[in-house]
């Protein structure tokens, strides 16, 4: 299965794109993650693109493109894919659809996760991480059960904040999303790809949602989008 996970910051791409690798057993491909871990190993990538993420703006194209392009290429895409957080602006839409087209494996499904702007910025703000196995927690709807240990590895409690949760950076990410990945509905709506799955619920509900969007999709030969 080869699928778009489309939603703003918060919506639950990252956490919903764990549910389908478990299910599916193909992997995540996640720019953020992706850019984050470059950042993190401070790889000639990772210097570029830091100050961009630290302000809540978009890498540029050809940066994510190449690293996007090197990442389809690994065998384990070759069984299908999930992918969080790209494409991000009808360029990298373009391109990516180009990129499948050469690797004859179009896309199948293209699955928007709809939430509230108030939602979502209450979702990041309040997003935290457990720094020793990455479990993500929200101090405001899914607070840690116990204060001093993480519920999930034990560890004692170090909750991080990514720095782009911080709340003067919030507001950037979603003008972002507006101005330049929203567009992206209309691209997919029109390339027949497009499933809008309702994204204000509890995780496994939200999780079912997507399963019967795709449900058929899943089956399908694919579509290109024509550019
Ligand atoms: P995310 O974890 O998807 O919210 O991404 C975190 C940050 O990484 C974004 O705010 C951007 O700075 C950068 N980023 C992630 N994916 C992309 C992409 N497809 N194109 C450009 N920048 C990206």
């Amino acid at each position: 299965m080869r699928i778009v996970l489309l939603g703003a910051p918060g919506s639950g791409k990252g956490t919903q794109s764990q549910l389908l690798v478990k299910a599916f057993g193909i992997p995540q491909i996640s720019t953020g993650d992706l850019l984050r871990d470059a950042v993190a190993k401070r790889t000639e990538l990772g210097l570029k693109a830091k100050s961009a993420m630290d302000a809540g703006k978009l890498v540029d194209d050809a940066t994510v493109l190449g690293m996007m392009r090197e990442r389809l290429s690994r065998p384990d895409a070759a069984k299908g894919f999930i992918l969080d957080g790209f494409p991000r602006n009808i360029p990298q839409a373009e391109a990516l659809s180009k990129m499948l087209a050469e690797m004859g494996a179009p896309l199948q499904a293209v699955v928007l996760l709809n939430l509230d702007l108030g939602i979502l910025f209450k979702r990041l703000s309040g997003r935290r991480i457990c720094e020793s196995c990455g479990r993500v927690f929200n101090i405001y709807t899914a607070a840690p059960a116990a204060l001093e240990h993480c519920d999930k590895c034990g560890a004692e409690h170090r909750l991080i904040q990514r720095p782009d949760d911080k709340e003067e950076v919030i507001g950037k990410r979603l003008d972002v999303y507006e101005a330049q990945t929203k567009p992206l509905i209309s691209f997919y709506t029109a390339a027949g790809l497009l499933r809008v799955v309702d994204a204000d619920a509890d995780v496994n509900a939200v999780f079912g949602n997507i399963r019967n969007a795709i449900g058929a999709a899943a089956q399908a030969p694919g579509r290109s989008p024509s550019a």
